[in-house]
């Protein structure tokens, strides 16, 4: 299995398989070819890339890409492709045509038709019950096969989730889309502070941090993907209530955030993190399945039971469709994080209440298979196209 280093990155938002995926492609093109004089560049958008590049900002994050090189971009809505979010680049090269064909899988990661994609594999074991037979801890065995320097890079990015969750708080304003909705993360975190019940206090706090990141995001932002950027307020959202409400050490914070990132590795390299691909259950299902292992290893449950909880958080978003309304990462995406981050929660007090009463019948490898399938059958209609479901609705 890969490295953590290839799940995380930090970058445009609002979707990371249509902005930093695209970014990340053309930068590539562009420095294979950095010794020659390329001419006629054409950039075509194929599949969910086309459907929905404006409210998902992918122009403007291959603009960024491209930077003064001059180029045409084309949206094919219409010609069959083997990937939902395919991205061809077209060029003279000394006067010889060049043309690649790029996938954006999903998270920011990309693979290049015809490469040698496979890359180098970080873990010897690609499935949690393989890595449950080691003996240590699922922190030290990241440790072990990424090296010390995983605690830093680890770090540096949970720190950079929470900047955005405090930078976003301070905003009021509306979010810059033709659907006019109004940012609320801060009036919601404000009002939590004089809720009464400590139980309703903690849920609304939670809403607030999920939609602060969310917000931040469909407002273009530089966003970590937790796994991805559509599904980015879940993780932080968790982690930030456990350090600033509950007083968690950071270093225990940063080490729960790893090992959350390596279940969600299990699912990026066995099925999908890509609402393309396989609809917002491969995004925030996977997002809640990270949230939910990070916040199980965080107070301290064993290996079984931080694969309940991650099972338990993907195998009730199953079958989720991905339909954002007008192509924007707003609605439902928003408020969906909000709800997973609650649902993340719960899923944590399932596997402390109940995963002791009784031996659980679906496994977390299972319940990704799963999540594959049902992907795989979900309409293209439903896959992040915006061309059916909720994305029909207008408000
Ligand atoms: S519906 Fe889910 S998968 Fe689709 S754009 Fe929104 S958050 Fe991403």
């Amino acid at each position: 299995m890969r490295s953590l280093k290839e799940l995380l990155y930090y970058g445009p938002g609002p979707s990371s398989s249509h902005t930093i995926g695209p970014y990340r492609i053309c930068s590539d093109f562009l420095d294979r070819n950095s010794s020659f004089d390329l001419s006629d560049i054409e950039i075509t958008l194929y599949g969910s890339l086309a459907y929905t590049c404006l409210g998902h900002g992918t122009r403007k994050s291959i603009e960024e890409a491209m930077k003064n090189k001059e180029y045409k971009l084309f949206i094919d809505k219409e010609s069959k492709v083997i990937h939902p979010n395919t991205l061809r680049i077209k060029a003279h090269r000394n006067n010889i045509i060049i043309e690649d064909e790029y996938y954006s899988i999903g998270g920011g990661s990309f693979i290049r038709k015809g490469a040698d994609n496979k890359g180098e594999d970080t873990y010897p074991f690609n499935t949690f019950k393989a890595m449950e037979k080691e003996d240590d801890d699922i922190y030290k065995i990241i440790e072990k096969y990424e090296g010390e320097d995983i605690f830093d890079f680890g770090k540096d990015l949970i720190l950079k989730s929470f900047k955005t969750i405090e930078n976003s708080l301070n905003y009021s304003g509306y979010l810059p889309s033709k659907l006019h909705l109004k940012a609320v993360s801060r009036d919601l975190y404000l009002k939590a502070q004089n809720i009464n019940d400590e139980c309703q206090k903690r849920l609304m706090l939670l809403s607030s941090y999920a939609y602060a990141t969310s917000e931040a995001n469909a407002r273009y932002e530089n966003i970590v993907t937790n796994p991805t950027c559509g599904a980015a307020g879940v993780v932080p959202s968790v982690l930030y209530y456990s350090y600033k409400d509950e007083h968690y050490p950071l270093d225990e914070i940063v080490k729960a955030y790893l090992v959350g990132a390596l279940m969600c590795n299990f699912i990026k390299n066995n099925a999908y993190v890509s609402g393309a691909m396989a609809g917002c259950q491969a995004e925030i299902g996977s997002a809640s399945s990270f949230a939910t292992s990070s916040l199980c290893y965080l107070h301290s449950l064993s290996k079984k039971r931080i694969a309940y909880g991650a099972e338990v958080s993907m195998e009730h978003f199953l079958g989720l469709t991905c339909d954002p309304v007008d192509g924007y990462v707003e609605i439902p995406c928003i408020e969906r994080n909000g709800i997973a981050a609650i649902h993340s929660y719960s899923s944590y007090l399932y596997s402390l209440y109940i995963a002791p009463l009784r031996e659980p019948r679906v496994n977390f490898d299972a319940v990704i298979e799963a999540m594959k399938e049902t992907g795989e059958k979900l309409p293209q209609e439903l896959k992040e196209t915006s061309l059916a479901g909720l994305a029909k609705v207008i408000c």
